[in-house]
């Protein structure tokens, strides 16, 4: 039978969900489901001076809001547990001490002050001069016994070199005199970070390790921990490097200059989760066919690790834009009104509105929700506009017509019981005809008294909808004294 699929989300709590991070929360769930197997949850928290609080609520809450929904973890259980690397701090020492006993590992007592004094010097074996590595074991035992802080070092090789397979990048060889004896348990008997992932990616039987290609040089370290043990080691998929690009056209690694780079701030700027989640999907992975627009769903049947590339992404914010614009437009309308609720309130405050209509004249045009307030501002208040605005070639307008155009719309729409889309729409529609003039000729200067500028999203009609009886008839009224009426 073959071994179930396990990846796991390795996060440290920082407070901050980078894109970067979360692309590869999503790559990791989409292996594990697209192969029907387990994604789970690992807090990596025993950096202590990086510890922010609330930080791990941050993990938990952009898991849930873009549905990437976790297996195990700290939150939830499972068999594999602790979750939490800072739970786990004992069982590391055993596995430590289990690689001395076997030779494969030793106690080193040098000093900070005598680690100083290598720096500087030619730096031989990857930085430490394997001062302890043949300590006799006399040595050893009377060092210990009096105390003295040690860490515990692996034993690289000396020779030759560590090659491995990367489901991505390929085959990647790093000589082995490169390698320092690396730190497994430090001197206050935590063990680094290299040496608890490992350890607990073994014990938690993960099969694909999935991170940042930052990590590619790390590799053949853990590696040559995996073989020390004799454990099977998991495949590797390392992602390619997600850049931005600045003003000046340069290509860099993505940064806060490039514009937001954390989840919550992209949701603050008005960008759904599930339009962020497709578009980072599709940073460093492409789809089969041309299709872009794909739900979590989608993306798992879709998904598989060869389309992803090793050459870096970069972040284009249009895109995402447009991928957001997407979104809003196939949601139901109900669901756009909730959503842009906040963002009304924003310029409306406690007024009330046709909300439905509100949005009918909005879901088409925005692609950032933040872009409403804006838009709409012209409802809560009628901006100063200047008469020239009425005077529109295509429409045939010119400020004397427009006199005329206002005075009946006004008598007529103040007939008006139902004061709706549908009601108005006829009303306007029979008066044009009745006034000898084209449509346009009617509504032009109607949506300019009603709006006060000349670029709106959406007609007259739906703006007088929108606006209310009382408060259209007000500004039309005001459009005619402008115009000297
Ligand atoms: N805790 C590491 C980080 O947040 C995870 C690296 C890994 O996936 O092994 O960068």
């Amino acid at each position: 039978m073959q071994k179930k699929i396990r990846t796991r989300f390795a996060p440290s709590p920082t407070g901050f969900m980078h894109v970067g991070n979360l692309r590869t929360a999503l790559y990791e769930y989409l292996i594990a489901k697209s192969m029907h197997g387990d994604f789970i949850l690992r807090i990596e928290d025993t950096d202590q001076e990086r510890l922010v609080e609330g930080a791990t609520d941050v993990i938990y809450r952009t898991l849930r809001e873009t549905g990437l929904m976790h297996d195990e973890g700290p939150d939830i259980g499972g068999e594999f547990g602790p979750y939490v690397q800072s739970e786990r701090q004992e069982l590391y020492r055993p596995y430590a001490e289990q690689l001395v006993r076997e030779g494969k590992a030793y106690y080193c007592f040098c000093t900070k002050e005598r680690l100083d004094s290598l720096r500087g010097e030619e730096e031989g074996f990857g930085g430490y001069d394997r001062h302890c590595r043949d300590l006799p074991q006399e040595e050893v035992e009377r060092l210990l016994k009096a105390g003295t802080p040690y860490v515990i070092r692996q034993k690289m090789p000396v020779e030759g070199s560590t090659t491995f397979e990367d489901a991505v990048y390929g085959s990647i060889t790093i000589e082995n005199s490169e390698l320092e004896d690396q730190i497994l348990l430090k001197s206050d008997g935590y063990p680094t970070y290299n040496f608890a992932n490992v350890i607990d990616d073994h014990l938690m039987q993960i099969t694909h390790v999935v991170r940042g290609c930052e990590y590619l040089t790390s590799t053949p370290k853990y590696n040559l921990l995996y073989e020390a043990f004799g454990w099977e080691i998991p495949v590797y998929v390392h992602l390619p490097l997600i850049m931005g690009r600045g003003d000046d056209g340069e290509v860099s690694k993505l940064s806060k200059r490039h514009g937001s780079t954390g989840f919550d701030d992209l949701v603050n700027e008005g960008y759904l989760p599930q339009a962020i989640m497709n578009y980072i999907a599709l940073l460093g992975w492409c789809p089969k066919d041309n299709e872009e627009v794909f739900s979590l769903e989608g993306l798992v049947q879709n998904f598989s690790v060869d389309g992803i590339s090793k050459s870096p992404s970069v972040f284009d914010y249009d895109k995402l834009a447009w991928f957001n614009g997407e979104y809003l437009r196939a949601m139901p309308p109900e669901e756009f009104t909730a959503l842009a609720m906040p963002y009304y309130r924003q310029s409306l405050g406690e007024k009330t509105c046709n909300w439905t209509v509100l949005s009918t004249i909005l879901q088409p045009r925005v692609t950032q929700l933040t872009q409403i307030p804006e838009k709409i501002r012209f409802f809560a208040e009628l901006p100063e506009y200047e008469t020239d605005l009425f005077v529109n070639k295509k429409s045939k307008t010119n400020l004397e017509n427009s006199v005329t155009m206002l005075e009946h719309a006004i008598a007529a729409l103040e007939a008006i019981s139902t004061w709706d889309v549908e009601t108005i729409h006829t009303v306007l529609l029979e008066l044009a005809p009745k006034l000898e003039v084209k449509n346009g000729t009617l509504l032009w200067p109607v949506r300019i008294a009603a709006a006060g500028m000349s670029v709106t999203p959406g007609g007259a009609i739906e703006i007088l909808a929108i606006l209310g009886k009382e408060e259209s008839l007000r500004r039309l009224r005001i459009g005619l004294a402008k115009l000297g009426a």
